[in-house]
């Protein structure tokens, strides 16, 4: 089923939660909401769902109108991150509850509730109580739980934030692989970019009630809209300059900055990706960073250096072939080399895309 929100407002008194919020979530589609504390990501969960109003705007269901239906109506299943299992119910008969509200057949909840619990590798421990389950087991039970009415959507509201970080990511690939094999139209909400990017086909990015980005994880990763969503992704390193002239001033660093070739500066922030930062023992080329070595990590994918430069210290990633041709320790002097840095200029919000080309 096409789920498609336009135009929503919500305000909470004099608060505005969402703010003109329209976002498409395919069928068969897993789509994050990704964004920090606070951006809206729950109130949008809850107006798909039908658990809250909008002020304005709609919800659409396959084209379908759904804004005025109660959540009921609505058919969706829903997980939250905290267990709301029943605690005093064994674990089939917290799968079976929402079948036996529907007044399911005694054999169709058998066979359902014995499917789901093969779904969720929980075999045998249908007897036990919630309280006698693991965290994940928990949460793989509420999932069970939400889909066994067979609903035309999934919602999961930080279904795996209480959990500690083996577990959750062992129920992400494991959610993956469950939403390959079931298809179900499916909104996921986190604040863990990590999470979004590993699990969704979508990643919707909000900020403060606002869609930032809509895109597949590769899409934002490699073309992020702005600098809100280029700082939440997080390795980068942030420098406050300046443009004039046809340049961008970050320090001690000058690059072109042909949007602007005016005499009048302009208040700029840079970003440049801790990986997209190059280190060389000696100086070459155009303009170039001197910092020193603080220290020296090796144990990653990458080696993370630490390193001081006049105003600031930055962080690089290189590869560890690349770190070993250098042969750098810590202490030694080096000379930094952005390939690619993103600008974007206050108040006019231009913005250029400078690859290595035009740098070195
Ligand atoms: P998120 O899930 O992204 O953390 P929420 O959608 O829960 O964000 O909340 C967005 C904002 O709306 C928050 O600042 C929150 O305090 C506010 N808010 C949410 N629900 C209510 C409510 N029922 N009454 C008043 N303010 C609310
Ligand atoms: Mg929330």
């Amino acid at each position: 089923m096409n789920i498609a929100v336009k135009d929503v407002w919500k305000t909470y008194g004099a608060f505005h939660a969402l703010r003109d919020v329209s976002v498409e979530v395919p069928k068969g589609e897993l789509v994050a909401l990704l964004g920090p504390s606070g951006s809206g990501k729950t109130t949008l969960l809850r107006v798909i769902a039908g658990l809250e109003a909008p002020d304005a705007g709609s919800v659409l269901y396959q084209n379908d109108d759904v804004t005025q239906r109660t959540a009921r109506e609505r058919n969706v299943g829903f997980v939250f991150q905290h267990y709301a299992l029943f605690s005093h119910l064994n674990i089939y008969e917290n799968i079976a509850f929402g079948l036996r509200i529907r007044k399911w057949k005694r054999d169709a909840i058998e066979e359902r509730v014995r499917d789901l619990l093969r779904l969720i590798q929980l075999e045998g421990l249908e007897k036990r109580h919630p309280s006698q389950l693991s965290g994940g087991q928990r949460q793989r039970v509420a999932l069970a739980r939400a889909l066994a009415p067979q609903p035309q959507l999934l919602l999961l509201d930080e279904p795996f934030g209480a959990l500690d970080a083996k577990v959750r990511q062992e129920l992400r690939v494991w959610l993956r692989r469950l939403h390959d094999e079931q298809h179900i139209t499916s909104v996921f909400v986190t604040h863990d970019q990590e999470e979004a990017f590993e699990v969704a086909d979508r990643v919707v990015v909000m900020d403060k009630g606002r869609v930032q980005q809509v895109g597949s994880p590769d899409e934002i990763f490699a073309h992020p809209a702005n600098d809100f969503v280029i700082d939440f992704l997080g390795g980068v390193n942030v420098f406050h300059g300046r443009v004039e002239n046809g340049h961008a001033h970050l320090g001690e660093l000058v690059v072109p900055y042909p949007e602007y070739s005016d005499q009048r500066p302009l208040p700029a922030t840079a970003y440049i990706r801790n990986h997209e930062l190059d280190i060389d023992v000696r100086p070459h080329g155009h303009s170039n960073l001197e910092a020193r070595v603080l220290r020296i990590n090796r144990t990653g994918a990458s080696v993370k250096l630490n390193l001081a430069a006049p105003e600031r210290d930055v962080t690089a990633e290189l590869d560890h072939g690349r770190f070993e041709e250098l042969g750098v320790r810590t202490g030694d002097k080096v000379y930094l080399y952005p390939r690619h840095v993103r600008i974007f200029v206050e108040p006019e919000f231009q913005t250029a895309d400078l690859r290595s080309e035009a740098l070195l």
